[in-house]
């Protein structure tokens, strides 16, 4: 996508190319502690650590334009790895319904990138209707800390990190939504327990956790007991904003037209093919759609506004493409992409598989598609249920 660019905005990118090449990683560096130097370096530019973060909290104020230019910039560089749970998900919440006391504890780490945090929302039973989870916080008579005990799953980097936000049930006797408290709940310590997941694409990122009976201090509730759901739902639309990955995309199916060029077919490329081609032209015509959608939606985060239930239609469509890019790698690798694992045929076609055995789970995870379109007739099309 073109979009017009003032003179400042070229200086803008340039300042931003420049910080990227002089703070890519150096061969042979120690990993973790470049990681740790770029995040202190980035935020030594007034916020770069936290694009999205409000200025009031440190953030750099970037125009809409400036958010955009720092997307296309970065998707290709080498940035340390950076998970969004703390970030991207806890913070938001932690600035709208945290005490002075809490943000005073918890944003600095959070920013440093000092400690990992995990999100316990699932259960088994509670995914897509989450309000029916039934991990039990009970309080202490004297009002001191919560007693919690129930099973959390699908949770992301439970086995790295320290702590969790968690969802847990203080009141079983009304509606489901409104007796649920959110709690923080530091990982390493007894009665929880963390048991791997393998997924289909062989990987282990996500865990069951166990929790029996741990001891959770007041001090580590969010806002009012009882309220975690209306502090959920705000959070759930900062995920679902961050989980469309469009520039990710951009230069995934960039990828793609590059590896079909370099398959045969005929006298030819597999990128000559009409059938080929005119489904990476659907594609690219489908993400074009999906980027201007983002566009707009950081035009209003950059004025202060929620993501909003748009935020759905960015995670329905972004992951859907995801998965379409995904699915035609694995065409172009042809039958190399079945011998995924084994060192045969195109170098690309191995990795294809696993991503897209991997991003079958991009459409469940953060609500699942069928649920984003619930959200999107009901809240933005206003439609009434038949
Ligand atoms: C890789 C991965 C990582 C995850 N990470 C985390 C994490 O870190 N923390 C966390 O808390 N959770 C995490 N999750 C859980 C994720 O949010 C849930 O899997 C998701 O919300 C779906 O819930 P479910 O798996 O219980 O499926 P279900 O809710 O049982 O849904 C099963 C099927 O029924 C459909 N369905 C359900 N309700 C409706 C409806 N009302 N209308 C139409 N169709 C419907 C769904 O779309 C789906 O196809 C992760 C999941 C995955 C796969």
């Amino acid at each position: 996508m073109e979009i017009d660019l003032s003179p400042e905005d070229f200086e803008f990118r340039q300042e931003v190319r420049d910080f990227l090449k002089e703070n890519t990683a150096k061969p042979g560096a120690d990993y973790s502690q470049w990681r740790l130097d770029y995040f202190k370096k980035a935020a030594a530019k007034g916020g770069w650590d936290v694009p999205k973060w409000p200025v009031e909290f440190g953030g750099p104020g970037w125009s809409p334009t400036q958010h955009y230019i720092w997307e296309q910039e970065t998707v290709t560089a080498s940035l340390p790895w950076d998970m969004p749970f703390g970030i991207g998900m806890l913070a938001p919440i932690l600035m709208n319904y945290g005490s002075k006391e809490q943000i005073d504890r918890f944003l600095p780490d959070i920013r440093e990138r000092n400690v990992n945090w995990c999100q316990g929302y699932s259960e088994p039973g509670a995914g897509s209707d989450l309000a029916s989870l039934k991990t039990k916080a009970v309080l202490s008579d004297d009002g001191t800390h919560y007693t919690v005990t129930g099973t959390k799953v699908w949770t992301t980097m439970a086995h790295m990190a320290d702590w969790m936000f968690c969802l847990t049930r203080t009141d079983d006797t009304g509606i489901k939504q409104e007796g649920i408290t959110f709690l923080l709940i530091p990982m390493k310590q007894d009665g929880i327990e963390v048991t791997p997941i393998i997924t289909l694409g062989g990987a282990h990122s996500v865990n069951m956790v166990h929790i029996t009976e741990v001891k959770v201090p007041v001090e580590n509730r969010i806002g009012e007991e009882g309220k975690g759901w209306t502090y959920a739902k705000g959070l759930l639309q900062h995920e679902r904003t961050g989980l469309a990955g469009i520039s990710r995309s951009i230069v995934a199916l960039e990828n793609l037209k590059r590896q079909a060029q370099s398959v045969p077919r005929g006298n030819r490329t597999l990128m000559d093919d009409p059938a080929f081609k005119s489904k990476v032209a659907e594609l690219e015509i489908d993400l074009l759609a999906v980027e201007f959608t983002e566009l707009r939606s950081l035009a209003a985060a950059a004025s202060g506004d929620d993501p909003g239930p748009e935020s759905s239609i960015l995670k329905l469509k972004g992951t859907e493409i995801q998965q379409r890019i995904q699915k035609l790698t694995v065409e172009a690798g042809g039958i190399y992409s079945a011998a995924w694992g084994v060192p045969v045929g195109h170098k690309f076609a191995r990795s294809g598989m696993q991503g897209y055995l991997g991003g079958r789970a991009n459409t469940i995870y953060g609500g699942a598609s069928e649920v984003q379109k619930d959200v999107i007739a009901k809240n933005v099309l206003g439609l009434k249920r038949s």
